[in-house]
């Protein structure tokens, strides 16, 4: 089960960005296609592979329904839908299935952060225990610490 950190829409922007697909929409992101190593490691690929696994939601969607870009079909259930966070990098849930599925290979940078964290995710505070930040919206979820959330960082700007 994965928790959804609770972390500041600031905090949230200034997080470095990985895992996220050239579209036409984005056309200077990268292709996953270029970063495809079938030589990676394959213990540390495990390992990496159980780091992103272990990451936290963040706190807002904004994801959206994903696809493969190498064009799995059906649609497969590791893509995701959400955005991740370890607290440093956001990269789409998604990312885990290029990496299981289809030997990408995550840029140096990313990787080096994960070695130096030994390959566990830090303890972020954690906004809710369950699941999907956009689920049912059914009234029963906690909703003050977002709603200080919000009013505090817009608060700070003045
Ligand atoms: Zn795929």
């Amino acid at each position: 089960m994965r928790h959804i950190a609770d972390i500041t829409l600031e905090h949230l922007a200034g997080l470095k960005r990985v895992g996220f697909w050239r579209s036409d929409r984005e056309s200077s992101l990268p292709d996953p296609s270029a970063l495809v190593d079938e030589a990676w490691d394959v213990a540390e690929r495990e390992r990496v592979i159980a780091y992103l696994e272990s990451s936290f939601f963040v706190p807002v969607a904004q994801g959206g329904p994903s696809w493969c870009r190498f064009g799995c079909s059906p649609r497969p259930a590791d893509i995701g839908t959400q955005d991740l966070t370890d607290g440093t990098w956001v990269f789409p849930e998604g990312l885990v299935h290029y990496v299981r599925s289809h030997g990408v290979k995550l840029p140096a940078e990313f990787l080096e952060h994960i070695r130096q964290h030994e390959f566990r995710v830090r303890e972020l505070p954690v906004l809710r225990e369950n699941g999907e930040p956009d689920g049912a919206a059914n009234g029963s979820q906690p909703i003050r610490s977002e709603t200080n959330r919000t009013s505090s960082a817009a608060g700070s700007r003045r």
